[in-house]
């Protein structure tokens, strides 16, 4: 992606943002590691999804950069439902592991809700347990999702005080939508969530001071739809193909129409090199305060 030198102040930068959460991260490791702790993480791989592939190895990758111990378990695609639960029971009992990620998706026999209602709580770095969504909700100190977790950082980086903003949220997931629309009521924005069957969004997005695009469709969001001066946090990672010197090629976009919506607003963040890198980076962050959370530190 090509930023025209006039709109720099405008990014909102993933890789310096994330680089400070990992330095914050590594330090506290480091700390614990005098008394003999080293955070462990394991991550769970069913089946031969290519993209989980990849983002399993920079997971680890991120492990190793960090001082946490990564611990991969790779299962073929024709595993049960009992048997993936088998190898989470392991984990959760196992005292040397302090964080379970299971890579989605998983094969379709697989029930993911029955997966994520069986990870020990306290070792759920994903943050999706009805638990931990609950705690959430609730504003007790919990794991929370790491996608979320990272655009709010990245909110905070970037306005001082949240409170009373205008926030829209476009998406409802459990794993984005939801926990994002909680953690901007907990940092006391006005938040008005929107989906699938919302009539007329860009009413709602044209007044956002806040505006988070977690759908999953490129350039969903175009610079009609947002409001002059406002901040935009672009979730989305869609693998587009596109045609250059008779060559088809690939590359990764967001849900926002990046070259025409950064012309408009304050802020935004890029993709590639925006909440992609937070959500690794918040990972980390959740592996070790599970860690401190079962050490009683
Ligand atoms: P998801 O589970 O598919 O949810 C998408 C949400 O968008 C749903 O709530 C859906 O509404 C809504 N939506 C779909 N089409 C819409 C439309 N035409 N108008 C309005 N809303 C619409 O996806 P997700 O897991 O939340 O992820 C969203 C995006 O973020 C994807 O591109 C994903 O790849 C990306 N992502 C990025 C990271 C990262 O690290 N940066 C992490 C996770 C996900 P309904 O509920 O009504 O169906």
């Amino acid at each position: 992606m090509v930023v025209h030198p006039d709109h720099h102040h405008k990014l909102i930068d993933g890789r310096v943002i994330s680089a400070r959460v990992l330095d914050e991260v590594t330090e506290s490791i480091n700390d614990i590691k005098k008394n003999g702790i080293i955070p462990a993480l394991a991550v769970v791989l069913v089946g031969d999804d290519p993209a989980s592939a990849v983002y399993v190895r920079n997971k680890k990758l991120m492990c190793d950069k960090v001082g946490i111990n990564s611990l991969e378990y790779k299962l073929e695609s024709t595993t049960t439902e009992t048997e993936l639960l088998e190898l989470i029971d392991r984990l959760n009992k196992d005292d040397d592991v302090n964080g379970i990620l299971v890579q989605f998706p998983l094969p379709e026999h697989i029930n993911k809700q029955t997966i994520i209602n069986f990870i020990n709580p306290n070792k759920d770095v994903d943050g999706l347990h009805p638990i931990n969504a609950g705690k959430l909700m609730n504003g007790i100190e919990s794991l929370v999702p790491c996608t979320p977790q990272g655009s709010h950082i990245m909110l905070k980086s970037t306005v001082d005080d949240l409170s009373g903003m205008n926030a829209v949220v476009i998406g409802r997931s459990n794993l984005v939508g939801k926990p994002m629309c909680q953690l901007l009521t907990n940092s006391n924005c006005t938040v008005t969530q929107v989906h699938s069957k919302t009539r007329n969004i860009e009413s709602y997005t044209k007044n956002a001071d806040i505006l988070i695009a977690a759908i999953g469709i490129p350039k969903f969001v175009n610079a009609d739809w947002v409001r002059e001066g406002s901040i935009v946090i672009d979730v989305g990672i869609n693998r587009i193909t596109y045609e250059r010197d008779g060559e088809t090629k690939t590359k990764l976009v967001g849900d926002v129409d990046f070259n025409g919506v950064i012309e408009k607003v304050a802020y935004i963040t890029p993709v590639p090199g925006g909440v992609g890198l937070m959500t690794v980076a918040c990972l980390m962050n959740n592996t070790l305060k599970a860690t401190k959370f079962q050490m009683e530190l």
